[in-house]
């Protein structure tokens, strides 16, 4: 069997500088994260509720809103996004998703979207200063995880509109949200080639909120079952249109009828998931740093048998490992991030190594900043339980640690990896 990947680095065309804007912008964030986020953290993780008015303050300052979508998407160097993130969960990572979640249902909508969908549509994800709004992008299903190709949330074509029936679950904003973008199968016979995406207006019948999941961690922000009973939407509710479905689909049963259609396809679902992966990574890079920072300050201060705990080597080499991996990380994260703003293809999976390198690490550096911390990393008054909380979700969701793996091993191995 031939070997597909070779060992050299890629030649890239990458920047890892950000533009003297994206400086600003990111300093700004941290500034809104320092003030705002921080202070708010511990209240919101207790409350277990979407947090509306720091949502509010951040729509006031221009922080959420189309305003802000369209600063990170100006920026030429793709970095920018990774960077606001890193800043925003580096605050806290509950109220970091809160502000973050309808950034999923508006990328969706942007990567799938003819231009009229894209304008009609995305700034009903964020409302206004006075109504804040929220989107939700609803893929996940009881029976379909990381199984994306088998979901059965249906989608059938009556007279003018779609009709859509299912249940969706794990949904972030989920049956709170304005906008609703659900994931749904045509044809379920053609896998992931069979899907579109819908959007599913606020009130609409049939839609409803099922059960709310109560977490472990990320508990600003909310996450609950969305139940579809009959949604009827306008044929323009389905994104793309109907004429790129049809003609994705009349290729794809084509490639079924010659035997070459491949079951793992590439929807316009797992394209989104796929760029937005080092988003997602820089996401944990920035919970595992707020644990650094604060596990080297405790070591510097924190005094046993005379002297700073830092002065013990087993301290300080976690510590310097900590901030090697975090570094690491974000480096896959800004790497990912340029390529796809490059428009470069993640041809060695180079977005799923991004967030799986850095979920890895957010777990392993909140887990080792407990232990610095001692018995007081393990009570709720400090904020460094919270972080090991919050990093768990990180080997889970936007595609867990083990399918990460899987799709890196596809692609190094020109898909020799997959059980045939
Ligand atoms: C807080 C939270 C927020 C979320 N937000 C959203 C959202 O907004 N929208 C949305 O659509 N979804 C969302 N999700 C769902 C999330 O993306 C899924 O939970 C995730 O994709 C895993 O699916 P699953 O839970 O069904 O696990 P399963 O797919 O059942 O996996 C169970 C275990 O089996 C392993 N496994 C499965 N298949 C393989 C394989 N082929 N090889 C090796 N191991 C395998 C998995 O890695 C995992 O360890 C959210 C989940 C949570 C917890």
């Amino acid at each position: 069997m031939a070997r597909p990947d070779t060992l050299p680095a890629p030649a890239l065309p990458l920047t890892l500088a950000l533009s003297d804007e994206g400086v600003a912008v990111r300093d700004w964030v941290h500034d809104f994260a320092v003030r705002v986020i921080r202070p708010a953290a511990a209240e919101w993780d207790e409350r277990e509720e979407t947090p509306w008015p720091i949502l509010q303050e951040a729509a006031k300052v221009g922080l959420y809103g189309v305003e802000m979508l369209q600063t990170m998407h100006a920026d030429q160097t793709g970095l920018l996004m990774a960077a606001v993130n890193e800043e925003l969960f580096w605050g806290d990572a509950g109220i970091g998703l809160s502000i973050f979640g309808s950034h999923l249902a508006s990328a969706g909508i942007f990567a799938t979207g003819t231009p009229e969908q894209v304008l009609r549509w995305i700034p009903r994800c964020y409302g206004t200063v006075d109504e804040v709004h929220l989107g939700a992008y609803a893929i996940t299903e009881p029976d379909s995880g990381s199984d994306v190709g088998s979901l059965r949330t249906r989608a059938r074509r009556d007279g003018d509109d779609w009709v859509i029936d299912g249940r969706k679950c794990f949904i972030t904003n989920g049956g709170i949200a304005d906008v609703h973008v659900v994931v749904a199968t045509v044809d379920p016979a053609l896998g992931h080639a069979g899907h579109a995406s819908f959007v599913i207006e606020k009130g609409t019948p049939g839609l409803s909120m099922g059960d709310r999941h109560h977490k472990l961690g990320l508990r600003a922000s909310h996450t609950a079952e969305v139940v579809l009973e009959g949604v009827r939407v306008p044929a323009d509710n389905l994104l793309g249109g109907e004429e790129r479905l049809e003609g994705r689909m009349a290729r794809a049963r084509e490639r079924a009828r010659t035997g070459t259609l491949d079951e793992r396809g590439s929807s316009s679902a797992l394209r989104t998931l796929e760029l937005s992966r080092p988003i997602v990574g820089a996401q944990a890079v920035g919970i595992a740093r707020a644990a650094y920072e604060y596990a080297l300050d405790y070591a510097m201060n924190r005094v046993q048998f005379g002297r700073p705990i830092i002065t013990n080597q087993g301290i300080a080499f976690t510590l310097a490992d900590m901030c090697m991996e975090i570094d690491a990380a974000r480096l896959l994260c800004w790497r990912a991030a340029s390529m796809g703003r490059a428009g470069l293809p993640f041809t060695r999976a180079e977005g799923s190594m991004a967030k799986l390198k850095a979920g890895e690490v957010a777990n392993w550096v909140t887990d080792q900043a407990i232990s610095i911390l001692g018995g007081w990393g393990y009570i709720r008054d400090l904020p460094v339980q919270r972080w090991h909380r919050d990093a768990k979700i990180y080997t889970i969701f936007e595609g867990t640690r083990e399918i990460q793996r899987r799709v890196i091993a596809r692609a190094i191995s020109g898909g020799a990896s997959e059980p045939r």
